[in-house]
């Protein structure tokens, strides 16, 4: 039953245009229960779009939220309902008041919205609250607990053109703290520290490679950690490449807009072949330049197809000695190991030098 006061002020003629009502008329109530022609509003409407205070002529209460739905009166139940800023809500009314599951159509673009949003979830007291799920315009989704007209706390963004999910707490609109990023077609993880809507802080981030590896290797994978600034590494940074329980290569140095910069420190460690190297190189023109050279003094050392040792040298000169072969042969195949692994002789088995010692790290 529909209450005194929620029908319109008997008014015989309309505000806008001042001329009488018709019973055949096209009539928009306001949620302040004023009473214009559903043209006159709509006119009213688009000469207050540039002061974005769309206010009813009579009592200048803000009007954006009045439904536009051609003769809908605030108390009407239709399930859809068109407001003056374009935004189309949809769901259960109760006495003209939309009340559980509903869904938000965005027509106008905002600082959290843009045009073609949907917004999901309960609707209570004029507003959403609890689980929601914002699909935006592109596709993406965002899930989360939804208070005072934002996405608070934990919350889920999952990109929809390949799945990847972004997760942490949301605060003020963006992801802010600790976050993971984890991509759906490899498996790859980002975690760290965000803030500003950006990578800002200490960050991990991990992938299986794509290269192929060793037989003898199960996988290899790749973690880069460090400081990121504006979702790009600056500062300290640490490149590792592993397989865990056989060998480690680790890089470290400084970046500068995802560019090494300066000297860096370069660890290589095969368990296996019980390898333990470090060097310092430097980065020119975009490559690495290794500092070390191997020479006469260095140690060699044999191993067979499995990586067994099977004999030390103490220089390449008394390898090239029992091998039968001259010294700058193997200093040549000693150099063509970059930076890991083992130099393989034509007599199946394989060479290798130490060239610093230090502990593991
Ligand atoms: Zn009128
Ligand atoms: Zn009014």
């Amino acid at each position: 039953m529909e209450s005194k006061t929620n029908q319109p002020t008997k008014c015989n003629d309309c505000m806008v245009c001042l001329c009488p009502m018709n019973e055949l008329d096209h009539t928009v109530i306001t949620n302040c229960r004023h009473i214009f022609h559903t043209e006159c509003i709509s006119t009213w409407y688009d000469s207050t779009k540039q002061t974005n205070k769309f206010n009813c002529p009579a009592c200048r209460q803000s009007l954006f939220s009045t439904p536009k739905t051609i003769n809908e009166t605030p108390v009407s139940n239709n399930t859809i309902c068109t407001y003056f800023n374009g935004n189309i809500m949809e769901g259960e009314r109760n006495n003209g008041e939309f009340t559980g599951p509903c869904k938000k159509t965005y027509a106008d673009g905002d600082n959290m919205f843009h045009a073609g949003d949907v917004l999901e979830g309960e609707f209570k007291n004029d507003e959403f609250i609890g689980p929601c799920k914002q699909t935006y315009e592109d596709g993406n989704v965002l899930e989360g607990e939804y208070k005072n007209d934002e996405f608070i706390g934990p919350c889920k963004l999952t990109y929809e053109d390949d799945g990847t999910v972004l997760e942490g707490e949301k605060k003020n609109g963006v992801f802010t703290g600790p976050c993971k990023l984890t991509y759906a077609d490899d498996g790859t993880v980002l975690e760290g520290e965000r803030k500003n809507g950006d990578w800002n802080g200490l960050c991990k981030y991990t992938f299986i490679n794509e290269n192929p590896i060793p037989k003898s290797y199960k996988y290899e994978e790749t973690i880069l950690e460090g400081e990121m600034k504006n979702g790009e590494w600056n500062g300290q940074f640490k490149r590792t490449k592993q397989t865990v329980g056989i060998y480690r290569e680790v890089y470290e140095g400084e970046k500068k807009n995802g560019e090494w910069i300066g000297q860096i420190k370069w660890t290589y460690v095969h368990e296996r072949l019980k390898i333990n190297k470090v060097a310092d190189c430097e980065v020119k023109k975009g490559f690495m330049k290794f500092k070390y050279k191997y020479h006469n003094g260095t140690p060699v050392f044999q191993y067979d197809k499995k990586c067994n040792l099977i004999k030390k040298f103490d220089s390449i000169k008394s390898c090239a000695k029992s091998l039968k072969t001259g010294r700058h042969q193997i200093t040549n195949r000693l150099k063509n190991i970059k930076c890991c692994d083992t130099a393989r002789y034509p007599a199946n088995y394989y060479l290798n030098q130490h060239v610093f010692t230090t502990t593991i790290i």
